[in-house]
């Protein structure tokens, strides 16, 4: 099979390998230069959708209306934009092998692509419970979500299952955005997770209770402290039910799993050096300097039912919650900060405006010192928006 050669590769066509052709773009890239290899058949697209509006029964999102880098508010590039600047958008093909030290790689078609400098964004996969060996995990109705593919079959479930029954296994991101599209679409939902509260990796208690509140208000059944165990099935080898650690069994037509995700290194062990199993380090400069100071601040944000929230900075030491958490009030205005050694290093809101998601925002990157935690937990959002 022929060998195609391009200056720059980018391995995955994903969100951040849509954000990068922008900036490729940006800072010239002429054309024959650049290519995208992707195993989705779509151009990149805005990933967080698919657990929110890809899923509403009302005011839905499709394609080509998602494409990035509408979620940050700018130009939205359909595959077109990828022609006009002579990119290679190269869809539908999973690389398979990659040798860094001879700068190739080689789908599973048999496609060879050379490169002189190739960008890592394979993005990560999902943690399934066949995993671990959890009995009958792979009956039909058992979704995972990742890919547009991963979600059109969740529509269908949705539709095929109409007033049905589904259980959401994990309480994090997934779970929470995912237990709120399927009530919206009139499933009766439970969630079961192990954990003492919801998203406990960014969560504080007083948070968390917040939305379990909400949820629980909406008609969502919380089952918390036990895990799924195992699911039963019918002769068409649908879920029927699941089964859980404390003995309950759960009747669901619909199971949806969000126990995390993993980093997709597999083609790369031993070739690039690796921590807390993602690849470490970014190199490739072409003039051969590196970048004095990457200026990253962790930003994550969720929206669900009529809730959206956005976070920034770290969330270590100790914390401070603010505002009216009652999952009754009409506001819904209250956060949290984050400080560690005096300083506020993190912030968390729920309801904010546009205007006041800068202001965390900017407290996570000035980190100003925090007189006391009784005074930043009355000044509230005042202290932020004084910074
Ligand atoms: C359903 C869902 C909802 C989310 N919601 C939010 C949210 O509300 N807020 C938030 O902050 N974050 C959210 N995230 C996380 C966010 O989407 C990710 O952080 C982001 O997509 C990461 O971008 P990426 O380009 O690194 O990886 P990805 O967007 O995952 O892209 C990786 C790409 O690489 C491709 N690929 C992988 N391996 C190969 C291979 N061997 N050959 C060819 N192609 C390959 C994949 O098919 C994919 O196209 C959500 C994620 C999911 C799945």
């Amino acid at each position: 099979m022929a060998e195609k050669a391009f200056k720059y590769v980018i391995l995955g066509g994903g969100v951040a390998a849509g954000y990068a052709a922008r900036e490729f773009a940006n800072q010239g890239v002429n054309p024959g230069e650049l290519a995208i290899i992707s195993k989705e058949s779509v151009a990149p697209y805005e990933r967080p959708a698919l657990s929110k509006a890809y899923l509403f029964p009302k005011g839905t999102a499709r394609l080509p209306g998602f494409h990035v880098c509408v979620g940050s508010g700018g130009e939205k590039l359909l595959p077109e934009w990828y022609t006009e600047k002579g990119i290679s958008l190269i869809p539908n093909t999973e690389v398979v092998k990659a040798d860094l030290a001879s700068k190739t790689l080689v789908s599973a078609a048999g496609e060879t692509f050379k490169y002189q400098i190739l960008i890592i964004a394979t993005g990560s996969t999902v943690i399934r419970l066949s995993d671990f060996g959890v009995q009958g995990a792979d009956a039909k109705n058992i979704f995972y979500l990742r890919e547009i593919v991963d979600a059109d079959k969740l529509v269908e479930a949705i539709k095929a299952k109409k007033n049905g029954k589904a259980l959401v296994v994990g309480g994090g991101y997934i779970g929470l955005e995912l237990s709120a599209a399927l009530k919206m679409n009139n499933i009766d939902v439970s969630m079961v997770y192990p954990e003492p509260w919801c998203m406990p990796r960014l969560f504080t208690a007083n948070l968390a209770s917040f939305y379990e509140g909400y949820y629980a208000n909406k008609g969502i059944k919380i089952i918390k402290g036990t895990v799924a165990t195992g699911f039963g099935t019918n002769e068409d080898m649908e879920v029927m039910d699941v089964k859980l650690k404390d003995g309950r069994v759960m009747e669901a037509d619909i199971v949806v799993v969000g126990v995390g995700g993993r980093p997709l290194t597999k083609l790369f062990k031993g070739q690039v050096e690796e921590e807390k199993g993602g690849i470490k380090a970014i190199f490739a400069s072409e003039q051969g300097s590196s970048i004095d100071e990457y200026n990253y601040l962790p930003y994550f944000y969720s929206r669900a039912f009529d809730l959206s929230w956005q976070f920034y900075g770290d969330n270590v030491g100790e914390t401070v919650f603010f505002g009216d958490g009652s999952p009754t009030s009409t506001t819904h205005k209250f956060g949290s900060y984050w400080i560690k050694e005096g300083k506020v290093v993190g912030a968390f809101l729920e309801g904010g405006t546009p205007e006041e998601n800068k202001a965390i925002a900017k407290v996570a990157r000035v980190q100003p010192p925090a007189q006391s935690l009784d005074q930043l937990a009355t000044e509230g959002l005042t202290f932020a928006c004084k910074i």
